[in-house]
Order: C-alpha cells, then structure tokens, then sequence
C-alpha cells in the first residue's frame, strides 16, 4: 500500500490527498515544497485550490472523555482514521501546582489578605474547569488540524447516546421506559459501566451480574437509575428486603446518587462543542444499529468511520493521537549546591523533539552543556551527541502528536 500524502495549494488551502510517487515527482522538479512530516504534507506551489476540483470530504468524530475516534471518507476510500487520547492529568497537576504555590507562600512572607474573588461562583459565565475545558479544545483543535490537511466539506460528530431532549436525563427515568422505548441502549450495560462490572457488594467480577434494587420495590423503592446497582445472584438473595445501608453498604447509596462522570461531562460540553464547529450531530444509538447492520469491531474509529456514513470505502491506516503539554514547570530538584525553582528559561530542544543529523530522523533525549549540545537516539537506538548548530528541528513534541 502505498502511502498518502496530503496536499495544500500555495495558500495553504487542502486539496485531495495524492500518492507518495506523485508526490516525489512533485518535490523533485521544485513544483511543491514539504509542509510537515509526521502527516506527510506538501504544498504545490503553481496551483490554487479555486482552479482545481475536489472531492467532497465528510469528517466524522466520536466524542469522548478519554479518547475521540475520528474517520475522514470520501465516496471511494478512508482518508485518514485514528483515535485521539485525552489528558487524565490536569487536575492533579493543578492541584501540585496549588499546593507548590500555598507553601511557598507560607514560607517566609508579608501577611496577605485573603482573597474572595477566586472561586468557582466569582467565575464569569461559562467557565469550565480546566480538565473538561481541556477535553473540549481537543475535539475543536483535532477537528482544526484535519481540516489543514484535507478538503472537508462537512462534520458529523456523535455528541451522545441518546437524543435526551426527546428522552430526559437517563439517571432520573425508570428501566421500563429505557428498555422499552429505546432501541439500543440498555440500563443494565449503563450500570454495568457505572459500577466497573463488579458486584458492589462483595466485588466478585467474573459472574453472572444482576441489576439489583438498592431500597427494595417491595419498601417503596423506584425504578429509577439512581435505585439501581449491579449486584451477584448470592448477594442479592442475602440482602432480601434489606436496603444497601442496613446491608451495611452506605456507600454504594452514595455512589448510586451520582452521574457517570463522562455522562456528566458530556451533558456540559456536547452542544457546545457542536456550536463552535458549527456542524452536523448524531447519536449513539443511530452508530450502534448501523455497526450491527454493517458487521463492524466495536472501536472508536470505526464509529467514526460510520458517523461519517461510511460504507464500502477502502479503510486506511489508524493512527493514535496524543497531545502533549507545552510547557514542563516541575521544580527542578537536581541544581547541586542551589535550592530548588522552577526552571525559566528553555532549552532549544526539548526530550522526544524530532531532529535531522546528518541526514537520519532522531529522536532528542535531552541538552547538555546549557543547551549548547543535544543528546539524541538514531532510529537503530544508537546515542549521538551534537552539537546543536548541526541538527535542524523537525517537529516539537507539543500539540497533536500523530503516531501510526
Ligand atoms: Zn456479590
């Protein structure tokens, strides 16, 4: 298979995608210059998007909390296809950094007024938390990026399972409803996700669950989602008529009481992601027939792939996406005969930068010599040492790093 090469005209514009043996022809009678080299792109210096034909190009995106699957088709093959992998680390990395940040303020300082004006009330309106504002961009910034690179005349993006404004919150109406009325979701799999596909009770995992009634209906409990746990046969028979709390198990009341944290998430930022990109949506459930119907695995491309509408289209590649922060500030703890701080000034390069020496792609491990020189691993793991005026930068690890 040959690989694709993605195009733009002079100005940047995308155009369809062409092949690798084109694309040398191109670069080598000076026609086309290289763009980027980690999504192979060249941009044809004589030609404008306006005087060429395009194919049309439909983006589809599976929106997550942890990964967003995302599929690129036209009406004969799949452009580009992968999974893109969310942070999980913000909030402990602010909390570190709150908490580097309070001691170094109690260390030896003037007294401070308290200050009320930072709290989550005083915040202006639609403020986010970081961690789901950072979820958010991501599915805006990897819509962007693909954009960049092809023609996409349109995106379709799965905001959720179910349309809720025809079915209201799924933790408020009962299983009869659900089960009845919706087609392809299931309260038993929604409590299996909820509660890690365990026995709340005695956490046994690899035996037949049931759905479990935490104030029995036989003492006025309701069928509703928040009354629900995932229970094993033996458990449930033990408990009879008893309620989790006389049970002895208080917590899993609690626990029941909250919303699946990625439902919660999706609930905030679903439309509005669908705003800033202005595009089309669909649903879960509509992905999940049409999966069934057309025979396919269950991942987070493939959904992507039928979001799109994809059917018989030739499947390319997958690639995984990861984003990388931009900026280090862990305290640097290693300064012999220094106290600790947290470093200022950066280095030119910085740890997995992509690099050219003498004409192999390496990998850097880290500088040396107040950023004079540059320790970097050649594709066969082999250490080189450089100075750093003879290596010439590729790509930074930072943003949206695709690898296949
Ligand atoms: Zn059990």
């Amino acid at each position: 298979m040959s690989k694709k090469v993605y195009v733009q005209d002079k100005n940047g514009k995308a155009l369809d995608p062409t092949t690798s043996t084109r694309a040398r022809k191109l670069l080598s009678k000076g026609r086309a210059k290289v763009v980027q080299r980690e999504l192979f792109t060249i941009k044809i210096l004589d030609r404008k998007k306006e005087n060429s034909y395009t194919k049309d190009v439909t983006l589809g995106i599976d929106a997550g909390y942890k990964e967003v699957g995302f599929s690129a088709i036209n009406e004969d093959e799949e452009l580009i296809s992968g999974v893109l992998e969310l942070r999980k680390n913000i909030s402990k990395k602010l909390e570190q950094k709150a908490n580097y940040r309070k001691n170094r303020r109690h260390r030896n300082t003037r007294y401070r007024q308290p200050r009320f004006d930072n709290r989550k009330k005083s915040k202006p309106k639609g403020w986010l938390a970081p961690s789901i504002k950072h979820k958010m961009d991501s599915h805006i910034k990897l819509v962007n990026k693909l954009k960049e690179i092809l023609p996409i005349t349109k995106v379709i993006i799965e905001v959720a399972q179910f349309n809720q404004q025809k079915m209201q919150n799924p933790e408020v109406e009962g299983v009869e409803y659900q089960q009845g009325k919706l087609q392809g979701y299931n309260v038993r799999n929604y409590l299996l996700k909820k509660f890690n596909r365990k026995c709340v009770y005695c956490g046994k995992k690899d035996v037949p669950l049931e759905v479990e009634h935490i104030i029995p209906k036989s003492r006025g409990g309701s069928n509703r989602v928040d009354n629900l746990t995932i229970s094993c046969h033996d458990c449930n028979q033990k408990k009879g008529s008893q309620t989790a709390k006389e049970f002895g198990y208080p917590s899993v009341e609690k626990q029941a009481k909250k919303t699946l944290k990625s439902t919660a998430f999706m609930n905030i930022v679903r439309w509005k992601i669908v705003d800033k990109l202005d595009c089309d949506y669909t649903f879960g459930h509509i992905t999940k027939k049409r999966r069934i119907e057309q025979d396919l695995e269950k991942t987070h491309n493939t959904d992507a792939f039928i979001i799109a509408g994809g059917k018989e289209q030739k499947r390319s590649k997958v690639f995984k996406v990861i984003i990388q922060r931009r900026n280090n500030r862990s305290i640097q703890t290693n300064r012999k005969r220094y106290g600790r701080s947290i470093r200022k000034q950066k280095y030119p390069l910085s740890p997995k930068d992509l690099i050219k020496y003498e004409g192999e792609i390496c990998e850097v491990k880290g500088m040396f010599n107040y950023g004079t020189w540059v320790r970097m691993k050649d594709s066969e793991g082999n250490t080189i040492n450089s100075n750093v005026k003879k290596v010439e930068l590729i790509r930074y690890n930072k943003g949206l790093v695709f690898a296949s």
